[in-house]
């Protein structure tokens, strides 16, 4: 992040809103930072990128992100360590990955330089929203809507590419109770599941509402076909521990890659655990709820690093999961975190 070629246009708030926030009763997404970024696409070209503090922006109704959700983003934090030191986790591959997600709905890639520089700047001028202690971090968003006014059904020849942030505290450290789908389904092969693109969200709203409706907090999605494997939840990847080994479903265009799902089956190979990345069916993990040998499931993903399920439902039967000693979620959680908050050496280079 030492590019210094790169000039961004800065607009520094004049009142900065910081201490008019509750660090200790945050509710997740709901208060953003004093700055935000944007930058826009006009005539084939990504303009300079401009730092202005976070308020609302106009646009015309006409344009086409409100007609055909042409939208993708990202979700990433920022850490701060006993140092007053703010680490990014793997902010690359979420880099790559949001030029993945534009390219399969036709947006623009976004420059890389443009990408570092404009977090490096956001996180200097809002250091301060960047808070230390476990479960504390900065959220960044980054995201890209398509802005060219009219209401032809095609692909935009405009787009804004912005990044807000919004300070955060743990993040469902509940327990969670789930359901394995077998109705509805949230992507397609050949579709854009493996995009992180802001339709695939909405149309988890009303499936897991219904869910939440059954005392439920969310849907593990299995295959649109058969309904017969499980691929991920809603905003994790899920892991399954039968036995000693680790389970998780292999990556494909239905599921996304995350980031701590892969991060997560490095740890465990740095630390002597099985990881089995094959497709894991309804089936088998039914049978070990029924034998004894599923000892856990987890969701894997950035909002939350590592959330423990403690039961499933399926085809109307509620399957509780047992207490273990020495839980596998709560030790990559922990290794996970000390990586984050640079509490001990980071062997494979993931901090920036
Ligand atoms: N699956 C989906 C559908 C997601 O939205 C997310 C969150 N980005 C994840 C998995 C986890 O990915 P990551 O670990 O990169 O946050």
């Amino acid at each position: 992040m030492n590019n210094t070629d790169i000039q961004l246009d800065i607009t520094k708030t004049k009142q900065s809103k910081i201490d008019q926030v509750d660090f200790s009763n945050l509710k997740f997404g709901k208060v953003n930072a004093d700055h935000m970024m944007y930058c826009d696409y006009i005539d084939g070209k990504w303009q300079t990128p401009k730092i202005v503090p976070y308020g609302p922006m106009e646009f015309e109704p006409s344009a086409k992100v409100f007609h055909y959700g042409q939208a993708v983003f990202e979700g990433m934090k920022a850490f701060k360590d006993e140092n007053e030191q703010v680490w990014l986790f793997r902010p690359e591959q979420n880099f790559e990955r949001i030029n993945k997600s534009s390219k399969r709905m036709a947006i623009p890639e976004f420059p890389k330089d443009y990408f570092f520089e404009s977090l490096k700047t956001l996180l200097e001028l809002d250091k301060d929203w960047v808070k230390k202690g476990e479960g504390n971090s900065l959220y960044l968003r980054p995201f890209v809507i398509a802005t060219e006014n009219g209401v032809s059904a095609s692909e935009s020849d405009r787009y804004r590419f912005m990044i807000i942030t919004c300070p955060a505290q743990a993040y469902y450290n509940k327990p969670i109770k789930v359901i394995f789908a077998q109705e509805y389904s949230r992507a397609a092969d050949g579709g854009v599941g493996f995009a992180k693109a802001a339709g695939n969200y909405g149309a988890q709203f009303y499936p897991t509402k219904l869910a939440k409706a059954k005392g439920l907090d969310q849907i593990i999605w299995t295959d649109a076909s058969s309904h017969e494997y499980l691929e991920e939840a809603g905003t994790m990847n899920i892991f399954f521990r039968v036995g000693d080994k680790l389970l998780t479903s292999p990556t494909n265009d239905r599921i996304l890659d995350g980031v701590t799902r892969k991060s997560i089956i490095q740890l465990a190979k740095d630390n002597g655990v099985e990881v089995v990345v094959e497709k894991v069916s309804v089936k088998e993990i039914v049978n070990a709820a029924k034998n004894g040998e599923l000892k856990e499931i987890f969701g894997a993903g950035t909002a939350a690093t590592v959330v423990s399920v403690d039961g499933f439902e399926y085809d109307g039967t509620y399957y509780d999961l047992p207490t273990v000693d020495e839980p596998y979620g709560t030790f990559f959680k922990k290794a996970l975190q000390d990586i984050q908050y640079n509490k001990v050496e980071d062997p494979h280079g993931w901090t920036m």
